[in-house]
């Protein structure tokens, strides 16, 4: 994980916004390229529940994905994202569009070395990397035949896309926040598609946010923190967030919305007042 760089301002509310999603945001998603496994058959320790979970949340990425191929700096969602405009353009947003691109061509053909898309989806956390905290892992075996991705208990205890979607948009105010729809087993496997070193140029890492002191406040993961790690990244013009998995997958998550019901704009976040600032009535 990559520490981000030190943000110029405090939010001391940060930690009280994101309280309620504590628990899901504790669930970090882990990512490790390794050396020297013993690689496991395809579905491994997966039953048929499981397998079937898999191969639907396969093709659940990749529609999530294909939403998000027409990239576009000016777009609001790619703000809220990735920066703003200013910041994106030029080389990062070739970078975004390229990340995009190759998530949405990673298409479920179990058996196709030949594009490059071959996976091997394993149940039995082979390298030991679960915990009771984790969803997935991915990893990049070296010399590589070809990634692999694990999936943890708490993967199965998720909402399938679907799921999610349909216990989002049952209710109005749910349905325009994202964080409704976060954590659904779609987005868990776009994730993990975009740490595939064949997938995310440069490399997608789970960036470490902090506190203006330096202290260590946790992965930029979920809505909320995805949106707060590009504010501070137009603040401090650092490309951080196209590093970021969970930003894509944010995004993309947003314009399935956006394009089923209009733009879901929470959770929102605020930029804090400046210390000592003067407020002139008016009249
Ligand atoms: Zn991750």
């Amino acid at each position: 994980m990559l520490r981000s760089a030190v943000w110029g301002i405090c939010l001391p509310t940060l930690l009280a916004i994101s309280t309620p999603f504590a628990q899901a945001e504790r669930a970090q998603i882990q990512s490790q390229t390794s050396t020297k496994l013993v690689l496991p058959t395809n579905f491994a320790g997966c039953d048929a529940s499981q397998t079937s979970q898999l191969r639907q949340a396969f093709k659940d990425a990749a529609l999530l994905a294909s939403k998000a191929v027409n990239f576009d700096i000016n777009l609001y969602a790619s703000m809220e994202f990735f920066g703003a405009p200013a910041y994106v353009h030029g080389g990062n947003h070739t970078i975004i569009q390229n990340n995009f691109a190759r998530a949405a061509a990673y298409q479920p053909r179990w058996d196709d070395w030949l594009r490059n898309s071959y996976l091997n989806l394993t149940c039995n956390d082979f390298a030991g990397r679960c915990g009771s905290t984790a969803f997935a892992y991915h990893v990049d075996p070296e010399p590589k035949p070809y990634p692999v991705l694990n999936f943890c208990p708490l993967f199965f205890e998720q909402r399938s896309f679907e799921g999610a979607v349909e216990y989002a948009m049952a209710d109005r105010e749910r349905s325009y926040d994202l964080r409704s729809y976060d954590n659904n087993q779609g987005m868990i496997f776009l994730h993990e598609i975009l740490h595939i070193d064949a997938v995310g140029q440069p490399k997608i890492t789970d960036i470490m946010e902090t506190t203006c002191e330096g202290r260590e406040y946790g992965p930029a993961l979920g809505p909320l923190r995805c949106k707060y790690l590009a504010f501070f990244n137009e603040r401090n013009n650092v490309a951080e967030t196209v590093r970021n998995a969970d930003s894509y997958v944010q995004f993309a998550m947003t314009m399935y919305v956006q394009e089923r019901i209009g733009y879901p704009h929470k959770p929102v976040i605020w930029e804090p007042e400046e210390e000592n600032t003067v407020f002139v009535e008016q009249v």
